[in-house]
């Protein structure tokens, strides 16, 4: 069996993986268009603000390494530029020879990921614009950081990157002014919790610009901003978000769903049986509601890649869903958060409760207790639990918890009868949520 791969970093190199564990006859090469595979994209932001040191440590494979240890072959600096489905091939570009081959497949995985959406700021080139989507990205912004000698940065966009990047800058000595087009940063938080996490970006000395976008670049290089003011920043990050890469799939007809990634089964098998997809250029199923949904998450293209392996070796495991499980550093705080929120089941016209908590992460008697805010949003007819989120030291297992509570079909009635380790540098004889489950009732 032939098995051809496009992509080779989240999605891409762990399938390629998984099947090898599974199949140890199947040939399987993997086509990477850049000259860096299986990065940590992750890991990114922590290097640029110095808190990975070298760039190597976020590097997990090498084409040596996956040829000697795996049987795997990855060809990098190898593009695919187009899915030919009738010959069952593929034609790709060698960057390094300048060649263009056609190579047969059995099965095709097809994992390009997302491409970052750019603004539309009038004069756009007059500014020294970046975002952060490869290692190559995070290789040129370094090097322009030291170079260029910036010392300002107008990160464009409040979510998840823009967060990050707001403390790596920072730690890097470098002004940050943040621009978020809504009225709150990580806009998938419930409002007063986004407001924690602004007033933790205001100590830390970010300028933050909420309910604004950057207009234009002005002449002179300074920002203007819709809300009329104008800031100066020696480079923008733009990191308003992405949308899936699937040119490829388009050209070879594959069906694109409502959410604009490539429509696929629960065993990642697009409306080509030969063809699977997995990773951000996806459109996957809500685990709570069924209804599509699109997670650009790194535990959702491993996940995928591990079902689109199963189904390939003819030993299959459904897909059952997402529920976009996501977590945050934010300086000294950190945000995490599991399915919908209120904005999200109000849309869907869910019928809902909500319990809400605030505690201290541990023994409040334990040196460094400090505040930690959990919501949970449960279902008004059965108790199910659609949603929660937290904001404080700790948000981590909480969420955690409770993203196996919905998986494993809980109520919120049964939060309470969960047994969680205790000692006092760690939690209370009544965890948090547990105290969610008994103020439920
Ligand atoms: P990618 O990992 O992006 O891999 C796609 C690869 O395909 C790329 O290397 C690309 O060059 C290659 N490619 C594209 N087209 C072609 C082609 N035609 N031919 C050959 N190769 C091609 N997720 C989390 O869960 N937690 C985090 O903390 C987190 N932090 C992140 C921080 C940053 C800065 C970024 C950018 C992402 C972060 N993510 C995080 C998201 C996570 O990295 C992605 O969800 C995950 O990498 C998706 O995997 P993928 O295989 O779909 O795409």
């Amino acid at each position: 069996k032939k098995v051809l791969v496009i992509g080779g970093v989240a999605g891409g190199a762990t399938f390629a993986s998984q099947l090898r564990m599974l199949d140890d006859q199947a040939e399987i090469i993997v086509f990477e268009k850049d000259g860096t595979m299986s990065f940590a994209n992750c890991g990114l932001p922590y290097y640029l603000g110095g808190f990975v040191k070298e760039k190597e440590h976020l590097i997990a494979a090498t084409p040596e390494s996956f040829q000697k240890d795996k049987n795997i072959e990855v060809r990098i600096r190898h593009e695919v530029i187009s899915i030919n489905r009738d010959k069952k091939t593929v034609t790709v570009k060698d960057h390094i020879l300048n060649d263009t081959y056609d190579e047969h497949y059995d099965k095709l995985v097809y994992s390009p990921g997302a491409v970052p959406i750019v603004p539309d700021i009038k004069h756009l080139d007059r500014g020294n614009c970046y975002s952060l989507r490869s290692f190559k990205d995070m290789l040129k912004l370094d090097e322009h950081i030291t170079q260029k000698n910036y010392q300002s940065v107008c990160l464009v966009g409040g979510g998840f990157i823009g967060l990050e990047m707001a403390e790596n800058f920072k730690a890097r000595g470098i002004k940050v002014h943040l621009v978020q087009r809504s009225q709150h940063v990580l806009n998938l938080l419930e409002p007063e919790f986004s407001n924690i996490l602004e007033d933790e970006l205001l100590e830390n000395d970010v300028d933050l610009h909420l309910s604004s976008t950057v207009k234009q670049i002005n002449e002179d290089h300074s920002l203007k901003l819709s809300d009329g003011s104008v800031i100066e920043a020696d480079f923008l990050l733009l990191a308003v978000g992405i949308k899936p890469n699937t040119h490829l799939a388009e050209h070879a007809g594959l069906s694109i769903g409502t959410t604009g990634g490539v429509k696929v089964n629960e065993y990642m098998q697009t409306d080509d049986e030969h063809i699977y997809a997995i990773g951000d250029v996806i459109e996957s199923v809500d685990f709570i509601t069924g209804k599509p949904k699109q997670v650009p998450l790194a535990w959702v293209a491993h996940r995928e890649a591990y079902i689109a392996a199963r189904h390939i070796i003819d030993n299959p495991i459904p897909f059952k869903g997402i529920l976009g499980t996501a977590i945050c550093k934010v300086f000294e705080q950190t945000a995490a958060v599991v399915g919908h929120n209120a904005f999200s089941l109000e849309k869907m016209n869910l019928s809902f409760e909500t319990v809400e908590l605030n505690a201290r992460q541990h023994a409040g008697y334990y040196p460094g207790a400090a505040k930690l805010s959990l919501i949970v949003h449960f279902s008004s007819e059965n108790g199910k639990i659609f949603g929660a989120q937290a904001v404080g030291p700790g948000a981590d297992k909480r969420i955690d918890v409770i993203s196996t509570a919905i998986t494993g079909g809980l109520t919120v009635d049964d939060l309470q009868t969960l047994e969680i380790a205790y000692a006092p540098p760690y939690s209370s004889p009544k965890d948090p949520v547990n105290m969610i489950g008994y103020k439920a009732m």
